[in-house]
């Protein structure tokens, strides 16, 4: 099958698994290229492994530390004339180059908020790892059904309390509109801190305590993300904001657990904008890091996840000093995003920015290529006019 990109509004729908085995290997080459974290974590699960900042914390994991990593996400298989989703073929892709540097690597496809999902993951773990030292939470999902009460709930994207107008960009066809968006309702408010609030790492983290599989002084790590002030309305102190808040308070309550566990801790690593599935579907967003990308590549301060997720464990949590809370709590991997010099420029450019000048003002160009990486295309030394074979078994 030749695969070529088929972009549909924030998604593509295709992927190449060539493309996706090379955007691997760039992020294992980044790894490899920095020292080898002293002390670095040896049995690492990372729930939500197979795109974005939890692959980068799996490849980081296994790469920087020769950590053995068991990863669980939720992605679609290839089908008759169709090709599998990105995630998919990066889990291939990170598996076998693990396998073949001689480091164990397994996976489990299918909904990490299921008891099902968490029963097939503690017995893996029993049987092939014993205990684990590191787990990342690192879920970004639309919907959850509750293990419990079976209820589906839907994750919104919406301000809460008022109306919100401000530009946007359909970064397919580069056209700069304005949008306004209806606050979310009590229940959408809910649904979303249910999606993508804190409930279901802690039960990731009582399930694995329950079981003591957990080894003492073992470590957790979610994910978050905070901004700057043009985007609160949508993200900060939108329906998002406020599952993340409920992240944070979980954070606290798993902290509280893990230190009475040998001294281990739980935290949040509040990291910086970048183009990801789940980014890309937030309006406003791309819009603000198409914005951001140019401005910190003219520092020379730009990030990828794969970047952001290496310093994270080497200056922070494998560094062998006390790691750098903010007054939250919270690690703060944004912080070159959140410079002055940057943001400022930032509120300078963005009333600025029009369809016209888009491609001037902004790094729309490298936010599209980054788009298309993550879905395998674009990859220098890959022939896209080649026939690929789509349908790769999970290893
Ligand atoms: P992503 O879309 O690239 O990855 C999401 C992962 O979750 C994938 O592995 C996917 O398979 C998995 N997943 C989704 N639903 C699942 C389910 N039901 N069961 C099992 N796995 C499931 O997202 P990302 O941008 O890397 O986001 C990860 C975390 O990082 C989120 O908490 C997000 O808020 C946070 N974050 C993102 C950014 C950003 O700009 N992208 C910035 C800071 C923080």
């Amino acid at each position: 099958m030749v695969i070529k990109p088929k972009v549909r509004g924030f998604v593509c729908v295709t992927a190449h698994p060539a493309g996706c085995a090379a955007h691997v290997q760039e992020w294992i080459a980044h790894v490899k290229s920095q020292p080898p974290l002293k002390g670095g974590p040896k049995k690492v699960l990372v729930i939500g492994s197979s795109t974005g900042y939890g692959l980068a914390s799996r490849v980081t994991a296994a790469f920087g530390s020769g950590a053995a990593t068991l990863g669980v996400f939720f992605e679609r298989p290839s089908e008759e004339g169709r090709p599998a989703t990105p995630g998919w073929y990066n889990t291939i892709a990170v598996t076998a180059a693990a396998r073949s540097a001689g480091l164990y690597a397994k996976n489990i496809n299918g909904d990490a908020f299921s008891d099902e999902i968490k029963r097939q993951t503690l017995d893996l773990i029993r049987t092939d790892l014993g205990q684990i030292d590191l787990v990342i939470y690192s879920l970004a999902s639309p919907r959850r059904t509750h293990p419990k009460t079976g209820g589906v709930h839907k994750s919104v994207l919406k301000p809460v309390g008022q109306s919100y107008t401000n530009k946007t960009v359909d970064t397919d066809k580069g056209l700069v509109s304005t949008i306004t968006i209806e606050p979310a309702n009590e229940q959408e408010i809910a649904d979303t801190v249910t999606v993508m609030g804190g409930e279901d790492w802690e039960m990731w983290m009582q399930a694995l305590a329950d079981a003591k599989l957990l080894a003492p002084g073992a470590q957790s790590i979610a994910y978050s993300y905070i901004g700057p002030q043009v985007t609160w309305a949508i993200y900060k102190n939108g329906t998002i904001g406020l599952a993340k808040n409920d992240l944070e308070r979980a954070a606290k309550a798993i902290d509280s657990s893990l230190k009475a566990n040998g001294g281990g801790r739980a935290f949040i690593s509040v990291n910086k904008a970048l183009v990801t599935q789940a980014s890309s579907a937030i309006p406003v967003v791309p819009l603000y890091i198409s914005i951001l990308y140019k401005l910190m590549k003219a520092k020379g301060t730009h990030e990828g996840c794969i970047e952001q997720i290496q310093r994270l464990f080497a200056t922070q949590v494998y560094s062998g000093k006390p790691i750098q809370f903010d007054e939250a709590g919270r690690v703060r991997l944004d912080d070159w995003e959140m410079r002055p010099e940057i943001q400022n420029a930032v509120t300078e450019i963005w009333p600025q920015v029009t369809t016209e000048n888009l491609t001037s003002l902004t790094d729309i160009a490298g936010y599209r290529s980054e788009f298309m990486k993550l879905f395998g295309f674009g990859l220098p030394g890959i022939n896209y006019e080649a026939e690929v074979e789509p349908h790769l078994l999970m290893l």
